[in-house]
């Protein structure tokens, strides 16, 4: 049996980068899956015995109650769905803060409430936030409301494990240096014509990692395994940096 087998895992943005990773890696080990992204049509792609699809926006609060009262009781909610701006506290807009903060935020405390009342009939959850080491952690040039989103997902994360800390339901976040994922690609493109091109820019991105690499979605979901599963059963609250050095 796997690490997960009995689980039911409900994952967000999991049509490609970190969230599919784990999807798949959840599904590996024994649990049965609800993948959920906006992207149908890229969700469809993705197959695994024990795993199914739900289209999914995270900014529709409607649309995540009816996917949470569809999906049933879970036992682990991986809430991967977020942006990231390049911008700074002079050049973020204000349309940039709310979107930023209804995604990468608000839509997490929508996702837990609408799963926590489950958990807690059945006295037991794992929830697992995507934050960032660019966060309350670490500042990052051009994160300006990206780190803030992210510090605030640690504030969210600690405040539902203190919450449930006696009830069997555990909260954790992960805090990735920088993800070799297919929105990666998109921010290099982005900043090619500034850093004197394409190779210069990824350059830039894998230099901040002392390790002189980036990471692979697939080293994230071995972490979101780990705190999804029992073996992580007296860690709750943490905000856990898997960064390949860059806070060195
Ligand atoms: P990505 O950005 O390449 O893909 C994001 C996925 O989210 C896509 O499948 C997209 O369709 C989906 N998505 C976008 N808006 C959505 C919405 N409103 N509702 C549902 N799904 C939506 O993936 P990634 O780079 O693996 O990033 C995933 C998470 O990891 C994000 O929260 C990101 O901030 C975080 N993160 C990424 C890195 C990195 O370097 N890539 C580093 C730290 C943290």
């Amino acid at each position: 049996a796997g690490r997960l087998a009995g689980k039911r895992a409900f994952v967000t943005a999991a049509a490609q980068g970190i969230g599919r990773a784990t999807a798949l890696a959840f599904a590996a080990e024994g649990a049965e899956v609800i993948a959920t992204d906006k992207d149908a049509a890229k969700l469809a792609e993705l197959r695994a015995p024990g795993l199914s699809t739900q289209p999914l926006d995270m900014l529709d609060a409607a649309a995540i109650e009816a996917a949470a009262k569809a999906a049933g009781p879970v036992d682990i909610l991986f809430n991967c769905a977020g942006f990231v701006h390049q911008n700074t506290v002079l050049t973020a807009t204000e349309a940039e803060w709310d979107f930023a903060f209804d995604l990468n935020v608000r839509s997490m405390w929508r996702m837990s409430r609408a799963v926590l009342p489950g958990m807690l009939e059945r006295k037991r959850g794992a929830i697992v936030n995507m934050s960032s080491a660019c966060s309350s952690l670490k500042g990052a040039p051009n994160r300006f409301i990206y780190g803030t989103t992210k510090a605030a997902v640690i504030g969210l994360t600690k405040s539902i494990a203190t919450e449930y800390v006696t009830q069997g339901i555990r909260c954790n976040a992960i805090c990735p240096g920088t993800v070799d994922t297919p929105s990666l690609g998109d921010r290099i493109a982005a900043n090619a014509a500034q850093a004197g091109g394409l190779d210069a820019a990824r350059a830039a991105f894998v230099a901040r990692q002392a390790m002189g690499r980036l990471a692979t979605a697939e080293e994230m979901a071995a972490l979101a395994v780990y705190l999804a599963s029992d073996e992580s059963a007296f860690v709750t609250g943490q905000a856990i940096v898997i960064d390949g050095g860059w806070m060195l």
